[in-house]
């Protein structure tokens, strides 16, 4: 009899993966999860520190989310959404029109994080072609940044590990040095900082600003590039930089949205409001797949006219609006806020902050922690003066994964850059758990 592993190898191909990995790492084979916690069909327990790819917002089997989920799948369990609605679409957009960013008044309901970021630029371009600016025809993202792997999405990513083997698939965007706050080249601190790295973003504008429809960025974090924190006025700028040249700006909230960043959106953080917002994961709680490409109305009017006019937005995703995830999200904003869910969140991060420099902050391999609402990043590097990073092919992170596995503790690194990004209302027991689990990982596979 083949195990269940056997059998999952047998046809499964997992995602971002090389599945030679896994002859040595089987899948964990996950019965079922309560909050912070994975039970897998043998009966180990794993502490998930990640969110499961930073999605679940709120604890995994929710009683409140199952029980909104439970009652709209007797209803209505999904519906065309051409020429058709239901009330859960219609009462979420209602809400979330009243917490987003100033201005962001219309919903396009897609289904997965890179289908938001699709929209997003195809709305972009076409709304530059239907008001007379039809020499727009080009994307900026930041370099290291990450939009998901769609080829849109990827052509406005620049991290390598995703693009490289797709280049000549790809759309010729153009790549703006991002902040690198920990490895400043021009030597400031976050301390000191006067977001001197803007000037790169203000070359590129002068160059291309005439003929980019929009730049795209993850507001305040770039998260798969290894939690990369970068100041608030730097965001605050690009608005400006943005408005000055005439360019609309993508806020990708996918990753930071939903009080990722201590606030629920980062860009109502930095103060500013996007033309266009896009949002994912923990929309839903992280139960369902759904994203939403949020506009300002100055966007949805240039779509706007008879038909034959052919300004039609001709985009659409056959799960858009799922009944069960509007469902979801509708009781994701409850708890948010029945249950005090940022402030409590806030404090929480506080205390984590000194426990985690406390433990962690004297290692001669810690380079930086770094944080930003309850995501706290720690980045390993073989000279901590230098800030020189380990070589990439020892990968040390994957062997902290592995160690950290064994002692029932989810920590899925980004290269070198081991991190938490738990559930905003997990306790302060799991994290303790998390931190001696994450000590006792790194000092086996770095030495104590
Ligand atoms: N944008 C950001 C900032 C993300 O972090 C992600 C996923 O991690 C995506 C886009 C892509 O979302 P999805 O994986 O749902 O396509």
């Amino acid at each position: 009899m083949p195990t269940i592993e056997e059998r999952d190898l047998r046809h499964i191909w997992h995602p971002c993966a090389q599945m030679k990995d896994y002859e040595e790492l089987p899948p964990m084979v996950i019965d079922h999860a309560k909050g912070a916690w994975l039970y897998d069909v043998h009966g180990h327990s794993y502490l998930d520190i990640v969110s499961s790819w930073w999605a679940n917002l709120l604890g995994h089997t929710n009683e409140k989310i199952n029980a909104r989920i439970k009652a709209q799948l007797d209803r209505l369990e999904h519906v065309i959404f051409a020429n058709f609605s239901h009330r859960p679409a219609i009462t979420l957009a209602e809400r979330l029109a009243a917490l987003v960013p100033a201005g962001l008044t219309k919903f396009h309901f897609n289904d997965n994080g890179s289908s938001a970021v699709e929209a997003a630029l195809k709305m972009a371009f076409q709304y530059c072609q239907q008001t007379g600016r039809t020499g727009k025809t080009r994307f900026m993202c930041l370099t290291e940044s990450y939009h998901g792997e769609t080829i849109g999405a990827l052509s406005v990513g620049s991290m390598d590990l995703f693009a490289e083997m797709y280049r000549p698939m790809m759309m010729d965007n153009i790549h703006v040095e991002a902040p690198d706050c920990y490895r400043c080249p021009y030597g400031k601190t976050r301390e000191d900082c006067a977001c001197e790295c803007f000037a790169c973003a203000e070359r590129a504008f002068a160059v291309h600003g005439r003929e980019t429809a929009a730049m795209i960025v993850e507001p305040l974090l770039q998260g798969s590039a290894g939690m990369r924190i970068y100041p608030e006025a730097y965001l605050q700028k690009l608005r400006a930089l943005c408005d000055a040249y005439d360019v609309l700006l993508i806020t990708d909230e996918i990753a930071t949205g939903f009080g990722r960043t201590g606030q629920l959106f980062a860009a109502g953080r930095a103060g500013i409001s996007p033309d266009i917002m896009c949002v994912s994961k923990g929309l839903t709680g992280g139960y369902l797949p759904m994203s939403i490409t949020i506009v300002q109305e100055k966007i949805y009017e240039a779509f706007y006219a008879d038909w034959s006019a052919g300004r039609a937005f001709m985009h659409s995703h056959t799960y858009a609006g799922n009944p069960l995830g509007c469902a979801a999200a509708l009781a994701v904003l409850d708890i948010l806020d029945e249950e005090n869910i940022l402030e409590q969140a806030a404090h929480t991060a506080a205390w984590l902050t000194e426990r985690m420099t406390e433990t962690f902050g004297a290692h001669p391999n810690v380079g930086e922690i770094r944080h930003i609402g309850l995501i706290h990043a720690v980045e390993l590097v073989e000279d901590r003066a230098e800030k020189r990073p380990f070589d990439g092919k020892r990968r040390l992170g994957y062997a902290i994964y592995r160690r950290a596995l064994q002692h029932g503790l989810l920590l899925r690194p980004l290269g070198d850059v081991l991190y938490f990004n738990p559930p905003l209302n997990i306790g302060r027991d799991d994290l303790e758990t998390a931190i001696d689990r994450m000590k006792l990982s790194m000092d086996e596979v770095l030495g104590a």
